[in-house]
């Protein structure tokens, strides 16, 4: 977390998801101010072509130029933030937009200059800057459309055999309107990049369980109702496991409580070494059972995992006295198999995971029980109900 600060604040870049997910905040985050400029540039552009008409100074080139590529192109821009776009789609279209408007105000600059109004270059630097610092690009964005428009006015003056010292004071004056507005653009950008990550970090504070540093409740329903979600859409199995310590109560009594934390966190270490591919989670229930969501197939129907996990916990070898299951501290696990893509509940899917740690409890602790959706086994009154109630 320390070297992803630094990467991200000094190299403007996260690991990918994080950085997916910053580059799409710092997007949204600027939509309604950018939908103001668009719509600004817009009615101005219109206007223009109206007086263009009246006056009967309007060229066909700037018409095509106008209506043909800078507007349709606006317009895209426009609609794109109102959609849940893709990050890289509204930056490019944004970009290529601003691009677009600075030609311009290039051009129209260019024409001040050659009437003998020098100053028109003004509007250029204006543009140069607006492109840096206000219209929430990123970096790399802004830097290309800068630079393209600064050659662009250069190229201009070449072509037109401006007088050398207006292309040296012009050369200058971009170097240092794009000297200052990348290094605005660039504080600005790390700095949203920093309060990005302290405010991760305060989420993932606020998720985690004190104890354990597994995922907390909220997190768990949090996460187990997306996950739900996206396994409906993609037709894809989730299984649930329930896993809860034995005779814990026992253990409390007999060793204390702090030795009862002890134990917690060796058997959550345990637990949150079975979540390993990128969507698998595991949880802390409640109490003394924990909660563990893998997403996607798994082998023999998360027998073998969770097999593996009961064994890993008995092999801790963590005394217990007063537990008549075993000389060690031990757990009992509910695994339910679920396929989202039939009418079943999240609650349902949940409560049959409960019904089996139920079973494992009953049948004598320290062991598994798997009810797979597939299975005969499934067909329990309390998760027929909640079915019902499901499709109801
Ligand atoms: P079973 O085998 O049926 O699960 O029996 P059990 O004793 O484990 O279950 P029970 O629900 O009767 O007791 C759970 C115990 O877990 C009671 C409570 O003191 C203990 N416990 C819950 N949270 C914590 C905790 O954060 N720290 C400690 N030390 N104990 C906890
Ligand atoms: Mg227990
Ligand atoms: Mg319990």
């Amino acid at each position: 977390m320390v070297t992803e600060r630094q990467h991200g604040r000094a190299r403007l870049r996260f690991s990918d998801l994080m950085e997916q997910e910053f580059r799409q905040v710092y997007a949204e985050r600027n939509y309604s101010k950018i939908r103001q400029i668009l719509i600004a540039a817009a009615a101005l552009i219109l206007v223009s072509l109206i007086v263009g008409v009246v006056r009967a100074t309007l060229s066909w080139p700037t018409s095509v130029y106008m209506l043909g590529i800078t507007l349709p192109v606006l317009m895209a821009t426009l609609l794109q933030t109102y959609k849940e776009a893709s990050y890289r789609r509204s930056q490019a279209l944004l970009a290529l937009t601003t691009f677009l408007l600075g030609l311009i105000c290039v051009s129209l600059s260019l024409r001040g200059s050659l009437s003998g109004a020098a100053y028109h270059f003004a509007a250029t630097v204006a543009w140069v800057f607006m492109v840096w610092v206000v219209l929430g690009l990123q970096f790399r964005y802004a830097a290309a459309t800068a630079v393209a428009l600064s050659c662009s006015y250069i190229w201009g003056l070449l072509t037109w055999d401006f007088p050398r010292s207006e292309l040296y004071f012009s050369a200058v004056g971009l170097l240092a309107v794009n000297v200052i507005g990348g290094y605005c653009c660039y504080q600005l950008e790390s700095a949203v990049r920093q309060a990005f990550h302290e405010s991760r970090l305060l989420n993932e504070l606020a998720e985690r369980d004190g104890l354990t540093r597994l995922y907390n409740r909220r997190r768990f329903d949090h996460n187990v109702e997306r996950l739900w979600r996206q396994s409906r859409r993609d037709q894809s199995q989730l299984t649930l496991m329930m896993v809860d310590i034995d005779h814990f109560k026992a253990y409390n009594d007999c060793y204390g409580h702090q030795a009862g934390d002890d134990a917690l966190v060796r058997v959550a270490e345990v637990i949150s070494g079975c979540a390993q591919r990128p969507l698998d989670f595991a949880a802390r229930y409640g109490g003394e059972e924990f909660a563990v969501v893998l997403y996607g197939p798994v082998r023999d129907h998360g027998r073998e995992l969770s097999e593996h996990l009961r064994h890993t916990v008995e092999e801790l070898k963590i005394p217990h006295a007063e537990s008549p299951t075993s000389p060690w501290l031990t757990v009992s696990i509910g695994v339910a198999v679920v396929n989202p893509g039939t009418a079943r509940s999240l609650a349902g899917a949940i409560q049959l995971a409960d019904e089996a740690l139920y079973q494992a409890k009953e049948e004598g602790r320290n062991r598994i029980v798997v009810r797979d959706t597939s299975s005969a086994h499934i067909q329990t009154g309390r998760f027929r109900a909640s079915q019902s109630r499901a499709r109801a």
